[in-house]
């Protein structure tokens, strides 16, 4: 049963299928920006005013060309890292304000035009302004994790919401949902990407801003049609219209279940830590340190970020078919993001491998096959933790406080890009096989700790993974018919 829309596709109310080209334009935006940014900030370093003198190194010293690119990489990396950061804290605020103020409609659209607007300051040439790149810079950087606070956490509660509680075909809604992550994801590699490193890095980001402006236009043109009422009211205003949604504090078996998402997200740092050295340090060591020349011809280097997505569009579908295929042997959350820290462990073993195989030598290429095997594992690892962990949260959150718990998921996310960075930084100084095994260790580590959480974890969440949750099924069916009378809909399902 879904609360308001106008029929399905693919077995799923058409609405999803808006959300998913809505977030897909929105994420090419994003990870084409991602893609480039650091190499971006390397190759205009001068204009930022990140001279040998800036990093304090002198000139006239033998390895001073080498401290230098050091020094550079690392601040380019730290920047990455603090704007990954705070891209992922905003969600709290932007979610609240959609739980409290504007509902989630509203504020996708706000969040989306600050976007455009931030990469459209990114984007403006430095010729037109001199003397204010670095202002433009941080102008754009704050944008767009503003805009994304707005954007992120709301456009994922609405998936949920198109779905009630016991639905059968939530998570595989996040997986299709996630597969128009992934293909923006590609786009944006594949379009910014190359126009950036070919063309102009900051005809990337223009780029980016008008991938941005095309998921506003699509949200607006579509959203009435397809998604009804989802979103248009705040959370917490439904919740108190509502008889059987506790309007006082939670019971406990809610605070239970907002245990497990705090518990289960605070173990994705650690995850995300690993895996987002991508767009850092991997992506560093793909542009210095791989053998990318193919027939003469030199791939550029962000395009290895495509496969991470690549991967995640050609096995999602056989990751759901196969997770529904095991029936009751499937495992539960806990225990899929306790396989998916495993994997990712697996992919830095491979990175491992590549910086074994350059050894000291200086000038030395690793061969692609060790990056494409990491990014593989790293898939594998993201399927089994990101979708999940988003559909368990829409299963698990209280209804007036689930764009605000969406938000604390992508919160722990930003804390892990925050250690990415410094992981990465970390991979300059004592070199790619230190700082490689070290992640591979912490994952398979953090992996056993949640495998023998699981089944306490499976316990608070007062049977929201059981087969049958009858009556948290009764009671949101109820929820949504006084939501619906209330809106004026009528339910089409
Ligand atoms: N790749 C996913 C996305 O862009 C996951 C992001 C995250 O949770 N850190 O949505």
């Amino acid at each position: 049963m879904s609360n308001s829309n106008p029929g399905t596709l693919f077995g799923h109310p058409k609405g999803l299928f808006l959300l998913f080209g809505t977030e897909m334009w929105e994420r090419m935006s994003y990870y084409g920006m991602r893609g480039i940014f650091v190499l971006y900030l390397v190759a205009f370093a001068s204009s930022f005013g990140w001279d040998m003198a800036y990093f304090g190194i002198d000139p006239t010293a033998d390895d001073a060309e080498k401290l230098f690119n050091t020094a550079i990489q690392s601040k380019a990396l730290g920047i990455l890292g603090i704007y990954a950061f705070f891209v992922y804290v905003t969600p709290v605020l932007g979610g609240w304000m959609a739980d409290n103020v504007w509902g989630q409609r509203k504020s996708i659209i706000v969040g989306g035009l600050l976007m455009m607007l931030g990469q459209f300051a990114l984007g403006t040439p430095h010729a037109m302004i001199p003397g204010m790149e670095t202002t433009f810079l941080w102008i754009g950087l704050i944008l767009l994790i503003f805009g994304n606070g707005f954007f992120k956490p709301n456009i994922s509660t609405m998936v949920g919401d198109l779905y009630t509680e016991g639905d059968k075909r939530r998570d595989a809604a996040f997986t299709i949902f996630y597969m128009g992550i992934n293909l923006g994801s590609i786009l944006g590699y594949l379009v910014v990407g190359t126009i950036g490193e070919k063309i102009n890095y900051q005809y990337g980001f223009l780029v980016a801003g008008l991938g941005m402006l095309a998921g506003v236009i699509l949200q607006l043109a579509l959203s009435k049609k397809y998604l009804g009422n989802v979103g248009v009211e705040p959370a917490a205003k439904l919740a108190k219209t509502d008889k059987t949604a506790s309007s006082g504090p939670l019971t406990s078996e809610e605070r239970d279940r907002v245990k497990v998402i705090l518990i289960m997200s605070f173990f994705t740092i650690i995850f995300w830590l690993g895996f987002e050295q991508a767009a850092g340090s991997m992506n560093l060591f793909a542009k210095y340190k791989t053998d990318l020349v193919f027939f003469g011809w030199e791939m550029p280097a962000s395009w290895l970020q495509m496969v991470n997505p690549i991967f995640v569009i050609i096995l999602a579908p056989i990751f759901a078919a196969m997770f529904l295929k095991m029936g009751a042997a499937e495992p539960n959350s806990p225990k899929k993001f306790s396989l998916g820290m495993f994997f990712l462990g697996l992919g830095f073993i491979s990175m491992v491998m590549a910086a074994l195989q350059i050894g000291d030598t200086e000038g030395a290429k690793a061969h692609v096959i060790w990056l494409v095997l990491a990014y593989l594992f790293h898939t594998m690892g993201e399927l089994c933790l990101s979708p999940i962990g988003l559909s368990m949260v829409t299963k698990l959150a209280p209804l007036k406080y689930t764009s605000l718990l969406m938000g604390m998921w992508f919160f722990f996310s930003g804390v892990g890009n925050y250690l990415a960075a410094w992981v990465g930084q970390m991979v300059g100084e004592t070199g790619p096989l230190q700082a490689f095994s070290g992640v591979a260790i912490m994952a398979f580590i953090a992996g056993i700790c949640l495998w023998l959480l699981s089944d306490k974890l499976v316990d608070w969440m007062h049977g929201a993974e059981d087969s049958q949750p009858q009556n948290l099924n009764e009671k949101l069916e109820e929820e949504l018919s006084i939501t619906a009378t209330h809106e004026g809909m009528s339910d089409k399902h």
